[in-house]
């Protein structure tokens, strides 16, 4: 739309106004202009980690995958990445490809008996990107602790051992949310939602919030909602744009501008036990990913 058509538009009585895209600005798939987000600064100095919580009760919506893939996208932004496998399922550390039988894992930590947190850091292909394991020991972790003193901040306790050796720890959570996720939310900084762009994707959230809202007035006052990341976006069908657009409405701003869209490399990718920005670093989900990176750095989520 021209501006001479604008104003007489404007003169004329008319209350509708031209809309971002009629002036030629580029729209993202969540309705905002598209941001180019810097390149980080390579950091002088690193630690101590901001602690993030990708957390969801609902599973199979891309935890894990994004505790994988932004993990190795900071990594090679120059970020020392710690990632903890909270999900006895192993899933993190089965695509991280490290072994999690005969070694010390998240759960021998949290019940102490294994003290020593720094040696049971196992490093992955990706140099900066560490991990801590889980195996299914981790079930029945929530039964042992649930007559601890302070029970909910033993992460806690564990993670401040090693967290002046990183810039980032990101916790990938188990799909609920009892003690152990309380746990990693007690821990935590902030915390990142990832919602596939399903039918029902908003089911279940308001409960998410108000668990976080708890964990803040009881545990952790100065707990951030650093962003809620739409995943297994199809920009090709109405569905997916609609229920973006619904969870925009429903959560504006803090709804990550970048948005992951759905592609059959990312089960390729974990078949491979390979992040995506070294399986198909050129693919678009790589992209994606690097992009979050950068926006969360931006948002100053991480350092
Ligand atoms: P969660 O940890 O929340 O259970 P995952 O990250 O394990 O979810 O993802 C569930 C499944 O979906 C996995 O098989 C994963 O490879 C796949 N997946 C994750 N993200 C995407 C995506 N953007 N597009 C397509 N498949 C995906
Ligand atoms: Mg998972």
């Amino acid at each position: 739309m021209t501006a001479q058509r604008e104003a007489t538009q404007l003169r004329d009585g008319s209350t509708e106004l031209p809309g971002l895209e009629d002036l030629g600005v580029e729209l993202g798939p969540t309705g905002r202009p598209v941001t180019e987000f810097p390149e980080p600064k390579t950091l002088r100095s690193h630690g101590p980690a901001r602690i993030i919580a990708l957390c969801n009760q609902k599973g199979g919506v891309g935890k894990t995958t994004t505790t994988i893939s932004l993990g190795a996208a900071l990594a090679a932004y120059g970020r020392r990445v710690l990632a903890i496998d909270f999900d006895p399922q192993g899933a993190l550390s089965a695509g991280l490809g490290v072994p999690t039988h005969d070694v010390t894992t998240i759960y021998d930590l949290l019940l102490g008996s294994a003290k020593d947190v720094a040696a049971a850091i196992q490093t992955t292909g990706t140099p900066g990107l560490d991990v801590i394991p889980a195996n299914i020991d981790l079930s029945a972790a929530e039964v042992h602790l649930v007559n601890e003193v302070a029970r909910e901040q033993i992460l806690a306790r564990v993670l401040r051992q090693v967290a002046a050796d990183y810039d980032v720890i990101l916790i990938d959570c188990q799909p609920s949310l009892g003690l152990l996720t309380v746990n990693a939310l007690t821990a935590a900084h902030g915390v990142l939602i990832p919602l596939e762009c399903e039918y029902f994707a908003l089911r279940g959230v308001a409960l998410l919030v108000e668990t976080i809202d708890k964990v803040r007035d009881r545990l952790n006052p100065a707990i951030e909602l650093d962003g809620i990341l739409a995943t297994m976006y199809d920009p090709r069908t109405l569905h997916s744009r609609e229920v973006l657009e619904r969870v925009v409405e429903a959560f504006g701003d803090r709804v990550l501008e970048t948005v992951i869209n759905r592609t059959v490399k990312f089960p390729d990718a974990s078949v491979a036990a390979t992040p995506i920005t070294e399986f198909a670093p050129d693919h678009h989900g790589a992209d994606q990913y690097r992009q979050l990176a950068r926006e969360l750095v931006h948002r100053h989520a991480v350092a």
